[in-house]
């Protein structure tokens, strides 16, 4: 397990904050979806945002979900991520191809166009805590900085990045979050501001070799950071054949009777992971009878 989450507190608690690598997550990400660079990278840094994210909610069954909708080739990209460091997602098209932005990068931002970001929370209660923003450059990290400032009234710096090898592996992915809490003084936050501009980007410093609690280190380091614990951070779906069945089931008995009539199997699959699942006709049978007992 090489990826991992860290949170850290800065500024006598003013200033919080998170910093993750995910190689090995964006990689497994990649491989399940057969996504192309450019989705890739999309998906990768939403994946990242979700690991820390996630991080963030206290309670050991909170679940959130960052949904995107965007009129650009990709479509939609889905994250969801526990506060475990288990995350899972997902893009509508994974073969986005387009050529490198003006600056040579992968075009994160023309892949995703304009659109609408959706966070939702699962905490446990009555109904979930959603908030939405609209999309500023696509790039996902700006997306969630205005995210944060606009819908949840936090103000923050989102910086995420992954880096392609040129034979379609992961080289490079992380990221870091850092948060202003009410009444900080402005000194602090024309500092940390300074800080931000100086910074490189996170795929240049991890290319570099730096860790994680470098990059706060790099940020933060004049600031009475304080790295408070951290957390490991991996591509986990969780679906099982079961649970599959159990989602069939709830689509009724009229849809089960259909497919019993109409086929000789069926074939589901998971969105978040792409296992595929296979339901032979007695299989059918015996979940439409589970069907009629729970009427
Ligand atoms: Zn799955």
């Amino acid at each position: 397990m090489n990826d991992y989450v860290i949170r850290a507190l800065a500024a006598d608690g003013y200033i919080r904050a998170y910093a993750a690598t995910s190689r090995d997550t964006v990689e497994e990400a990649k491989k399940r979806h057969n996504t192309y660079p450019v989705a890739t990278a999309a998906l990768g840094r939403l994946l990242t945002a979700g690991g820390m994210m996630g991080y963030m909610m206290k309670g050991d069954r909170d679940l959130m979900t960052i949904q995107i909708q965007c009129d650009g080739p990709i479509g939609s990209l889905t994250v969801t991520a526990d506060s475990h460091g288990n995350v899972k997602g997902y893009v509508h098209n994974p073969a986005v191809d387009l050529p490198p932005s003006p600056k040579g990068k992968l075009d994160v931002g023309k892949a995703l166009g304009n659109g609408m970001l959706r966070v939702i929370r699962d905490l446990g209660m009555k109904e979930p805590y959603t908030g939405q923003s609209k999309l500023v450059t696509g790039e996902i990290g700006d997306d969630l900085t205005y995210y944060f400032s606009a819908s949840e009234q936090t103000p923050s710096s989102v910086g995420l990045g992954v880096l392609m090898n040129k034979d379609n592996t992961v080289r490079q992915a992380g990221g870091f979050i850092i948060q202003l809490m009410p009444n900080i003084d402005d000194h602090t936050i024309d500092v940390l501001e300074e800080k931000l501009n100086a910074c490189e980007p996170v795929t240049k410093m991890l290319d570099k070799g730096m860790t994680p609690e470098d990059i706060l280190q790099s940020i933060l380091g004049d600031m009475q950071l304080e790295f408070i614990d951290k957390q490991g951070l991996r591509f986990t779906c969780g679906c099982s054949k079961e649970k599959i069945s159990k989602a069939v089931i709830s689509l009724g008995e009229k849809e089960l009777t259909d497919m019993i009539l109409s086929e000789e199997s069926i074939e589901v699959v998971c969105h978040f992971c792409n296992e595929r699942y296979e339901f032979s006709k007695d299989e059918l049978k015996q979940m439409l009878k589970a069907a009629k007992k729970s009427r």
